[in-house]
């Protein structure tokens, strides 16, 4: 059924505790944690506790809970203290634009200057 967690889904293993992440914030909805291989001084990935393999389908099935994931974006820029140089939001949507785990995620990034375009 939309939204149950997925066996073979790692970021659905995360959320359930039975694989080990490095939480900095959790919500009813959501939980974010460091990524396992940062790309910033701050990196941090946002994911709802409902599974929906992209942002896009999220957003469609769950409108509350894709705000949810943007608020706590922010939230965890304050955490982090990068909101005085700026932080990015990322959602990789597809493999052509570098999505690897098919549970929707949004990237934190901060903590140094931040090219634009981003490669
Ligand atoms: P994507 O490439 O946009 O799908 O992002 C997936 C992210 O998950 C990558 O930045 C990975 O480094 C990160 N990642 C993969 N496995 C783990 C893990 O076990 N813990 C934390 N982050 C992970």
């Amino acid at each position: 059924m939309a939204g149950e967690p997925q066996a073979d889904c790692l970021f659905c293993k995360i959320v359930a505790g039975d694989v080990p992440a490095t939480v900095v914030r959790e919500t009813p909805t959501t939980v974010a944690f460091r990524d396992i291989n940062p790309q910033a001084p701050s990196h941090v990935l946002v994911i709802p506790r409902v599974h929906y393999p992209d942002a896009t389908s999220l957003a469609t099935a769950e409108p509350q809970i894709a705000a949810d994931i943007l608020r706590e974006a922010g939230e965890v820029a304050a955490q982090e203290k990068t909101e005085g140089t700026g932080y990015r939001v990322v959602f990789n949507t597809g493999t052509g634009a570098g999505q690897t785990v098919f549970h929707a995620h949004a990237h934190v990034l901060g903590g140094r200057g931040l090219n634009w375009p981003p490669g």
